[in-house]
């Protein structure tokens, strides 16, 4: 069967990136049309929109998109595509497994958490204004109803996946009215699942816990400022933003992006690594029931990894992001067919 799935290249290193990606896709054997849109300040040159109505579209067909990183110049006048995308399709849980992988060294082996993050309000609402020159106002929505959502999508997820304990994370002792309906909300879903461990956390004594003991967790479930903040904590436990991948998932769509960000030091220097997207595509390969071709590319970058001799400069070694996808293609081309 072939699938059609959107291609976002996106800019900084997702061109270069995806490109490694569509290729092991394809030396894997699985078959994809793909239909490649252009968001941020690639689209902006192109059409004028920075969230053009053609992607849109696309996915709205498609369902399913493979994303690299846009940018999102910081101060005024340019609204976060990632974020935009996500409230426009309705993606309201950020899906972000943390996993030791073979062969990167970290001091935490066996690390295996799993982020939930909300993704469609809390700071992320985007309401801002100047009450008087010199102060400025935030806003910081949290509604119950996307608190029960995500804490549903949470819940149902660690039943589905074996998971033992859940930990909800917040600032409910400053923010008593926010995070507070927050907890609520997550207590009331908690009650339905016994079978579940549930537990609370302030969010800094769990960024000191999660460095010293990350083991004594499992699903981490936050608001969305937090789980952004906690995710990039979270991935310097394994390697680095360079190695954990991600999904945005909606009732109807998903869209597969790596946790890292466009990388503008590094890119256009073919040195990136295409680690995180290859794994957010193999979520995808999951979610598409392309269970095979997904265990193939896994092992494949597997022994590569633990090899060690084809690992880009982020895990310490010297290698280009072509070499390394080449590694990875000739370890998929050499695997028994499925
Ligand atoms: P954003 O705010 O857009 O989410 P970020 O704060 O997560 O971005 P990144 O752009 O991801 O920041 O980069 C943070 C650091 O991680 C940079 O030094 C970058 O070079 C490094 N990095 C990120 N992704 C990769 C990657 N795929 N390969 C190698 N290094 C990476």
């Amino acid at each position: 069967m072939t699938h059609e799935i959107t291609l976002i290249p996106g800019d900084g290193i997702g061109p270069e990136v995806t490109e490694a990606v569509v290729r092991v896709l394809h030396v894997a054997g699985v078959r994809i049309d793909w239909d490649t849109q252009h968001a941020g300040v690639t689209s902006l040159e192109r059409s004028g929109e920075s969230l053009p109505r053609e992607l849109l579209d696309s996915i709205a067909r498609t369902h399913l998109a493979l994303k690299g990183p846009v940018t999102t110049p910081i101060g005024q006048g340019f609204t976060s595509v990632n974020v935009g995308l996500r409230k426009a399709l309705t993606l309201f849980a950020n899906l972000r497994p943390v996993r030791s992988l073979p062969g990167v060294v970290t001091p935490f082996p066996g690390t295996d958490l799993l982020i939930v993050r909300e993704n469609t309000e809390d700071l992320y609402a985007g309401l801002e204004h100047v009450v008087v020159p010199g102060v400025v106002e935030s806003l910081k929505i949290i509604t119950k109803e996307a608190s029960t959502r995500i804490a549903h999508f949470a819940f149902d997820y660690a039943v589905r996946h074996r998971r033992a304990r859940v930990t909800a994370i917040h600032k409910a002792n400053i923010m008593k009215l926010g995070d507070g309906l927050f907890l609520d909300s997550v207590r009331s879903v908690a009650r339905a699942h016994p079978a579940i461990v549930y537990d609370e956390r302030i969010v800094d004594a769990v960024c000191m816990q999660l460095v010293m003991n990350p083991g004594r967790f499992d699903v981490l479930l936050l608001p969305n400022l937090y789980g952004d903040i906690v995710s990039d904590l979270c991935a310097g436990l394994v390697g680095g933003l360079g190695v954990v991948p991600g999904a945005n998932l909606g009732e109807h769509t998903a869209v597969f992006e790596a946790v890292h960000g466009s990388a503008p030091d590094i890119a256009g220097q073919g040195v990136a690594n295409p680690t995180a997207l290859l794994m957010s595509a193999l979520m995808m390969l999951d979610h598409l029931e392309e269970s095979a071709a997904a265990a193939t590319i896994r092992d494949a970058l597997e022994r590569v990894l633990s090899r060690g001799t084809d690992r880009t400069p982020d895990l310490g070694g010297t290698a280009t992001t072509s070499d390394f996808t080449d590694a990875i293609c000739r370890e998929v081309e050499a695997a028994p067919a499925a």
